[in-house]
């Protein structure tokens, strides 16, 4: 199966690496327990996991407590290494809301052991995507409100202007480590308020004005109706 990105028929990109960025809002790191250091996590999700507007999560038989996380999504168009946080804009496309679906169970042991997330973070159905607003439609990234209900109840609602980090210092930092391709699709990491889905759950997100989502929750097995 092909995983693309669409916002109109004349923007047609392939998803490259999906790379997740962890510890970027002061409140979710205390949530967690977690400190905030110098610089975010980094870890990587399968464009396996991708899936759109109106399809569902489905809950792994292996895993006891799936959490929600709402994320900004960069989209990147021209490809890098070493962007500087001034040149980081040119090398944009476009936004796009995205959840970071999280296995907490998993996770929790692997953390527990030093393992790396991947299980947690990585099984099919694991991250949903709105459709792509391209740059130029969006005034600030970094001050876009960004909320999330579950069966009509707000759970996370925050700001991007809440990030630690810019999206430019973010695409500056990732593009350190590895070399962004047009594609590649960063995800920002997530304000607090995150929590359990279960199946039969109907999740709604939104990022300001420009992009929204909305997924259900089924069990391994289960037919969609
Ligand atoms: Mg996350």
């Amino acid at each position: 199966m092909p995983y693309y990105l669409f916002e109109e028929s004349s923007l047609q990109v392939r998803i490259g690496k999906i790379i997740c960025l962890a510890r970027t809002y002061k409140k979710h790191a205390e949530e967690m327990g977690s400190v905030v250091i110098k610089e975010p996590l980094i870890f990587l999700k399968p464009a396996s996991s991708v899936i759109f507007d109106r399809q569902s999560i489905v809950i792994p038989e292996r895993a006891k407590e799936v959490h929600h996380e709402v994320e900004l999504g960069v989209v990147i168009g021209k490809g890098g290494k070493k962007i500087s946080e001034e040149n980081a804009e040119e090398h944009i496309l476009a936004y796009l809301l995205g959840l970071d679906i999280t296995a907490r169970d998993i996770q929790q042991e692997a953390k527990t052991h030093g393992w790396p997330w991947t299980a947690a973070k990585g099984f099919d159905t694991f991250c949903p995507i709105s459709t792509v607003v391209t740059k130029e439609k969006v005034k600030d990234a970094n001050n876009l409100s960004i909320t999330l209900k579950v069966n009509d109840r707000v759970r996370q609602s925050s700001s991007t202007k809440n990030m630690i980090y810019p999206v430019e210092k973010i695409v500056a930092l990732v593009s350190e480590i590895m070399t962004l391709e047009r594609g590649d699709l960063i995800l920002t990491g997530t304000p607090e308020g995150v929590g359990t889905i279960k199946p039969g759950d109907v999740i709604d997100a939104e990022l300001g004005d420009i992009c929204s989502l909305r997924v259900d929750v089924i069990e391994e097995g289960a037919n969609k109706l």
